[in-house]
């Protein structure tokens, strides 16, 4: 296109009324989506079809390899801030959290995005658990079996509930992930005071191994505190920058998480439109 075309375009777009444009919505603060669409589809898309999802978590647990002989070298080494001494010579062993870790959960997501309510429920999310169906997170299974070549032991630190123990394991193993057992696998209120904080039942693994790496999604796989507001969890994970991408391994989850309850406080809004609204006034 000539440059006096460019040109004419440009100014033609200057004059025109602005009223309905997209612009505008954005400016009133709006943020309606568009009818028929979901609030997750790109996450989930992003998770469910994207090279750069398989990458990212691959090059996680490739950096988690690595920290590994790192860690496995110093004994002075522990990823986890409750243990705080004696543990020098205790065998090492790395815990992970399971879902959007080690297993890849998107597939049940699709499904709840696709039904009537367009909500996770409880009932769906049990029974995709009862199908043992998870494929692992790309990386997960190589340095898993790298991990236990080396004479560390793995545990799993789930929010699933002991109804889902069975079930978890078997997928586990499906997946050819080591140490897929009912001794490695802590469950939420498996035993009681393991609530779905992490922190007692990392204290639970620190009294007998000396804890090389913490691998998860979440915040909340690594330390206490982070399940608040936007601003306050960013200020609790302040202080250990060190961490991060040397003891703490983190996984991508754009689709939840503790990162997705800040926005609304905790709870979930009584209905997706109020979910809706709580997601827009946060966009700044
Ligand atoms: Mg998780």
């Amino acid at each position: 296109m000539a440059r006096s075309a460019w040109l004419a375009m440009a100014l033609l777009v200057a004059i025109l009324p602005r009223t309905g444009t997209s612009q505008d919505a954005l400016n009133t603060g709006a943020c309606a989506p568009a009818a028929g669409t979901h609030e997750n589809i790109n996450a989930v898309l992003w998770v469910r079809t994207s090279l750069e999802y398989r990458h990212v978590t691959t090059q996680a647990f490739r950096l988690a390899s690595l920290m590994l002989d790192r860690g496995l070298a110093d004994r002075n080494w522990t990823a986890a801030l409750e243990q705080t001494s004696g543990y020098e010579n205790l065998p090492p062993a790395v815990v992970l959290d399971v879902d959007e870790t080690v297993l890849d959960n998107s597939p049940a997501q699709v499904e709840a995005m696709k039904s009537p309510t367009g909500l996770f429920r409880e009932e769906d999310w049990d029974r995709w658990v009862r199908k043992a169906e998870a494929k692992a997170i790309p990386g997960a299974a190589e340095f898993l079996k790298l991990a236990a070549a080396k004479g560390v032991e793995i545990f799993y630190v789930t929010n699933r509930e002991p109804k889902h123990e069975a079930d978890t394991v078997r997928n586990l193993a499906a997946e050819g992930l080591p140490f897929a057992d009912a001794d490695h696998l802590l469950l939420t209120g498996e035993v009681p005071g393991w609530g779905s904080d992490k922190a007692s039942r990392r204290r639970y693994v620190a009294s007998r191994y000396r804890i090389v790496l913490l691998v998860g999604d979440d915040a909340n796989d690594f330390m206490s505190g982070v399940r608040a507001g936007v601003e306050e969890r960013m200020y609790a994970v302040a202080p250990y920058g060190a961490y991060l991408g040397t003891k703490w391994i983190m996984l991508p989850n754009p689709t939840y998480g503790s990162w997705e309850n800040a926005i609304w406080g905790g709870s979930y809004p009584p209905n997706r439109a109020d979910a809706l609204k709580a997601r827009c006034e946060m966009l700044r």
